[in-house]
């Protein structure tokens, strides 16, 4: 049975301590296109330099969010995403399956928390909610049981309407992941079944609901310099920058139409992830698929252009991921540490003031620290 999130509250805790520093410059919602390719385009060592520098007025640049990724329903999506191994419309080893059980992924999340990670994201093949009331209702339970044990509780499900928006907000919905992929101009050569527009739809309706949005893009698509600014430009124009940009490196899925893709080249990784940090300030920069294929030093250096979260943990929804023994290890030997939960200022600011959440005595004292 569902229960209410603000009804369980019992243990209240400030937990919100990083805020940009006084005098911090506020973010810019009127960057123009040219002033981002200019940014783009400077020396990559400058870039980066910048880019540190920017990152240090506005987070603890030795912190880095832990986050884990569960896939609660897989395949049989009626989307045609060209990259993505879940699509029914492309022959992949990738199965259909059902919404999964609420217990495997209290589990899995337990597992997460136990971990080091703070932030617990579960996603699920589809278009949309339309027709899913009873998996909505199980979702909605998911997200109160996992927002209960004081983890930052993410969700990317399709197209939400405001409604459902506001149903996920009051089960304690944290983030909704929303990815724009890239430009507004490239986008229709990468999808037809939904357009831009319905991606910004849904990406207002989870703002104005007051979760978080998690939104980014995906590099290797065949996209150009100007697609990776007009991507970022994108977002950089919204109302609110979003909290989470994640920046993925695709991973060509067999059986796929981008399967032959070459993959992203390093540099252009790091210079949309330097760029990104320069124009949203604010927003964490979420290393994401592709991570894998990168060398330590390499994600040494998107670290310091700017990006602090990493998924971590048994699997990404369909790609492979770091396992949390190697990256604590490599965390420790950069000096780096996780961010506990609610640790992003503008996050907090979505859960209110003072944050309250449901733990138990028991785990109370070690909620959201990083087990190094
Ligand atoms: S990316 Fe998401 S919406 Fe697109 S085909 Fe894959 S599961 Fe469906």
């Amino acid at each position: 049975m569902l229960r209410s999130f603000t009804a369980s509250r019992h243990l209240v805790r400030t937990l919100a301590t990083h805020a940009p520093s006084a005098g911090a410059p506020a973010t810019r919602h009127t960057w123009a296109k040219q002033e981002i390719q200019q940014i783009y385009d400077t020396p990559l060592l400058q870039l980066v330099f910048r880019a540190a520098g920017e990152h240090r007025v506005h987070h603890d640049p030795s912190k880095i969010q832990l986050c884990t990724l569960m896939n609660i329903k897989t395949g049989g999506c009626t989307e045609d995403c060209s990259y993505c191994s879940q699509s029914s419309k492309y022959s992949t080893t990738t199965k259909a399956s059902k919404l999964v059980d609420i217990e495997p992924v209290l589990e899995a999340a337990r597992k997460a928390k136990a971990n080091g990670s703070t932030r617990f994201c579960m996603g699920a093949a589809w278009r949309d909610l339309a027709g899913r009331k009873s998996g909505f209702k199980r979702i909605l339970e998911m997200v109160t049981e996992v927002r209960g044990m004081g983890m930052e509780v993410c969700t990317t499900l399709g197209m939400l309407s405001p409604d459902q928006a506001r149903q996920l907000k009051e089960a304690g919905l944290t983030a909704y992941n929303h990815n724009l992929d890239t430009s507004r101009e490239f986008y229709p050569s990468v999808i037809t079944t939904r357009s831009y527009d319905e991606r910004l739809e849904t990406i207002s309706a989870v703002r104005d609901a007051g979760i978080s949005v998690c939104s980014g893009g995906i590099l290797g698509l065949g996209e150009t310099d100007a697609d990776r600014v007009g991507l970022i430009w994108e977002v950089s124009n919204m109302p609110e920058h979003p909290e989470s940009f994640p920046v993925n490196a695709l991973v060509p899925i067999p059986g796929t139409p981008l399967e032959g893709n070459d993959p992203v080249k390093y540099h252009t990784l790091i210079r949309t992830i330097a760029t990104a940090r320069i124009v949203l300030p604010t927003t964490i920069i979420r290393l994401a698929a592709g991570r894998s294929t990168l060398s330590e030093a390499e994600q040494a250096m998107c670290f310091m252009a700017g990006a602090n979260a990493v998924f971590t943990g048994d699997q990404m929804l369909t790609t492979p991921c770091s396992p949390w023994d190697e990256d604590k290890a490599m965390m420790g030997r950069w000096g780096l540490d996780g961010m506990r939960s609610f640790e992003q200022s503008n996050v907090a600011k979505k859960e209110g003031a003072r944050l309250e959440s449901v733990v138990s005595d028991a785990d109370s004292a070690s909620t959201g620290q990083t087990q190094k």
